[in-house]
């Protein structure tokens, strides 16, 4: 410990690798060298196509321009996920990245929606939200009105093999180097204290002084050298394959992720601008792989593009995220099913938070203890909101769902569920990427409507609440005789200048 970081070697050429290629490479600039190393032969996971919308900051920083991200990478926007069949059968709800209706500084627009609800008056509580109506309308364009009414926040699906390339440009650019090969072995101080060197296997050495493990679920730092041990949480998500295959594009590009959910599991829709990607995550005690493929093929509504892909995983996480000189990124960390696309973002986050414990004058117990404890409580709490979305369901004649309503829920989910319940309150987590509404849409939209509401919604007489509510379902939806298609869109920002 406690030596001077002047080489930062990464392990792995994925989206979490050339990501903190690109990202330290940019902010670290010379304060350190940095080399990457990945195997051609072993490749990539080559699934991650859906982000949330802190994927801006990471594009802002590295100073990407808009129109080429989107070109490169194939990318489309994506408003918001569609759940369907979660909390019943036939039953379709968003999770958008906006905001409904105005909050008031002491009460959110939930609890005056819902005392309009009871009385019955105004409309769904999605109405009065713009990411849902553009969503619904196929419609987008960036809206940057003078009143945070009109923010339509937004995120991308990307082709992630091409991500990787175009990070990996961006990265080799700044003058990282890019080492290829198999690394089989470490040298390690004094027999089994830090990480001195990878050892390739033709027998070259790579040598540094901070290592990030980015080699993807091996582990081959994290676990495999410094046998760091796991958190397995498979009994809370119980989902352990995942089968991917890609298909032809659609005519018309939506705006959105479809998640939906069958039997045993649940199928991803992502629409890119020369594909679909698709996948379905299942519990491989309920589903054979042969099931699988044939639930997997029979939902395409489009040609596959190739066999589909079986990808085996373990949810749960790296006991420690940084241990000794290695610190995990990305699967190596960890991994938490695709149903809110959280893993690039815990990529962008740990990148982000290293960056700010940077070891400058040497690995520190307090840096490494601070990182962690972080860590894990920022993956306990995604952790938790899938879990929401597994536990609330009102599915009937499915084992798999009445296991999942059944199970014993972590102390925090539990209780965060009853309060929102009885009187629609949530408490922020100051390590939660996903706020109010995003726990307010889960929530309501498979089935939790708060019994009470707070007493700041009695303000209104009913007649003037009726009237605000449609004001503001009028006031919401004025941008989007502006808006252009979602593919007029595309086609606009990704045309290059003659
Ligand atoms: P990988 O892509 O596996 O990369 C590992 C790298 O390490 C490779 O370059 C490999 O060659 C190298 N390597 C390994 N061992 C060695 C060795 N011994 N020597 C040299 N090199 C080595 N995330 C989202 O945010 N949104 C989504 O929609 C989403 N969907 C997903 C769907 C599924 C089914 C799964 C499983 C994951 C999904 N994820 C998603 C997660 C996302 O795919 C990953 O977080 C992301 O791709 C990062 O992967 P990685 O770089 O950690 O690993």
């Amino acid at each position: 410990m406690n030596r001077l970081i002047r080489k930062v070697v990464i392990l792995g050429g994925g989206t979490a690798g050339w990501m903190t290629a690109a990202l330290l490479s940019k902010v670290l600039g010379e304060q350190a060298a940095i080399e990457l190393v990945e195997s051609d032969d072993i490749g990539i996971i080559g699934v991650g196509e859906a982000t949330i919308p802190p994927i801006q900051l990471v594009n802002s920083v590295l100073g990407i321009d808009e129109a080429d991200f989107l070109r490169e990478t194939k990318a489309t926007i994506k408003l918001a996920i569609r759940f369907e069949n979660w909390g019943g059968i036939g039953e379709s709800y968003y999770h958008t990245f906006g905001t409904a209706g105005r909050n008031t500084p002491f009460a959110s627009f939930h609890h005056f929606w819902n005392r309009a609800r009871k009385a019955g008056l105004g409309g769904s509580y999605w109405d009065y939200d713009l990411n849902y109506l553009a969503a619904e309308a196929g419609k987008f364009a960036p809206t940057h009105g003078n009143d945070p009414i009109w923010d339509m926040p937004y995120a991308y699906h990307f082709d992630s093999a091409l991500y990787g390339q175009y990070l990996r440009r961006y990265s080799e650019k700044r003058g990282v180097v890019r080492t290829e090969g198999v690394v089989g072995a470490v040298v390690r101080a004094a027999g089994v204290g830090d990480i001195l060197a990878l050892v390739m296997q033709d027998g070259r050495q790579v040598e540094g002084d901070l290592f990030v493990d980015c080699s993807g679920s091996r582990g081959v730092l994290i676990q495999q050298q410094l046998g760091t041990g796991y958190d397995d949480w498979s009994h809370w998500l119980p989902c352990d394959r995942a089968m991917a295959v890609p298909s032809e594009r659609f005519a018309q590009t939506l705006p959105f992720t479809r998640a939906i959910a069958h039997s045993a599991g649940w199928q991803w829709r992502i629409p890119l601008q020369h594909r679909n990607g698709n996948g379905l995550v299942y519990s491989s005690r309920h589903y054979s792989d042969d099931e699988a493929a044939s639930l997997l093929l029979g939902n395409l509504d489009s040609s596959p593009l190739g066999e589909p892909k079986i990808i085996p995983f373990r949810t749960g996480r790296a006991r420690r995220q940084w241990n000794r000189n290695v610190v995990a990124v990305g699967l190596s960390s960890g991994f938490l099913e695709p149903l809110e696309s959280t893993s690039i973002y815990l990529i962008q986050s740990a990148i982000t938070r290293l960056v700010h414990l940077f070891p400058h004058q040497g690995i520190t117990a307090e840096l490494v203890n601070e990182y962690n404890r972080q860590s894990q409580i920022e993956m306990e709490l995604v952790r938790d909101f899938i879990i929401l979305h597994y536990h609330v369901n009102a599915r009937r004649g499915s084992p798999f769902w009445r296991a999942m309503r059944q199970m014993e829920l972590p102390e925090r989910l539990a209780s965060k569920i009853a309060l929102f319940q009885a009187n629609g309150s949530l408490v922020q987590d100051q390590y939660d990427i996903f706020m109010e509404p995003s726990w307010v849409q889960v929530l309501m939209g498979q089935g939790i409507v708060p019994v009470d509401h707070h007493p700041l919604a009695d303000g209104p007489s009913e007649a003037e609440l009726a009237a605000q509510l449609a004001q503001l379902a009028a006031v919401k939806a004025r941008p989007l005789d502006q808006l252009p298609s979602h593919d007029d869109y595309l086609q606009r920002m990704t045309a290059r200048a003659p």
